[in-house]
């Protein structure tokens, strides 16, 4: 595994910001969630000695939820985990929940994408209106005394036909946002995606729910 950058579970706050553990070890994904939270929560690594969640549920919201519950239990600490999918209309909304291992068990992004373009050719979607998806993550945020919350966020876009640019992760080089000026989220800088993703959409309103929550 990439390093994640962050500090270690255990190491003493710096400031006022409460802990939590990101109960991610997608080392893509802990970039992404950091750049999000950095600012509002001493960010921790999940220790490298937890537990691999078995990502059993049927929906994201279960599966986030069972993530970050794991992490916090394990940990004594607030945990936020993320799950995220992709919806493709033309194939019943596959990879959906099981984006991750749509390809196999041990799939590489590439065999993922590769996979998803040959089953929109199979159902024979060339054109862009054939091609809806869309991205929703469910994040979940699970504190030490059993209380929680969970937020969603989405983005509406078009699969392109062959993968595009270089920078994100998974299905990010053939996935065009309705927002991005015809550029799919892999030609998007890491702050560009961050901007308009379905992750930072999710976490805009867990933000908010927390705000709400403050009164
Ligand atoms: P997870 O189950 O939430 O870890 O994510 C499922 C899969 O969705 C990952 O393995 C990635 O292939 C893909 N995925 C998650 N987030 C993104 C994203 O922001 N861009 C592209 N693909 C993503």
């Amino acid at each position: 595994m990439a390093d994640s950058g962050l500090k270690p579970t255990g190491s003493k706050p710096t400031g006022s910001k409460p802990t939590v553990v990101v109960a991610s070890n997608n080392p893509d994904k802990v970039a992404d969630l950091l750049a999000l939270i950095g600012d509002r929560f001493e960010v921790v690594a999940r220790p490298p000695e937890a537990p691999e969640t078995d990502e059993d549920q049927d929906s994201l919201e279960g599966n986030a939820i069972k993530k970050a519950q794991e992490i916090c239990d394990f940990t004594g600490l607030a945990a936020l985990a993320d799950d995220t999918g992709l919806f493709v209309e033309a194939l019943d909304g596959r990879p959906g929940v099981y984006s991750a291992r749509y390809a196999g068990e041990n799939a590489s992004y590439a065999d993922n994408v590769a996979k998803l373009l040959s089953e929109l050719d199979e159902v024979g979607a060339t054109e862009p209106e054939q091609r809806r998806a869309e991205f929703r993550s469910v994040i979940a945020l699970i504190r030490p005394d059993g209380t929680g919350l969970t937020a969603e966020g989405s983005i509406g876009g078009v699969i392109v036909s062959e993968a595009r640019g270089a920078n994100g992760f998974g299905y990010d080089p053939v996935f065009r946002p309705d927002e991005a000026e015809g550029a799919t989220f892999a030609e998007l800088s890491a702050e560009d995606k961050n901007d308009l993703s379905h992750r930072a959409r999710a976490m805009t309103a867990l933000r908010l729910a927390l705000e709400h929550e403050a009164g």
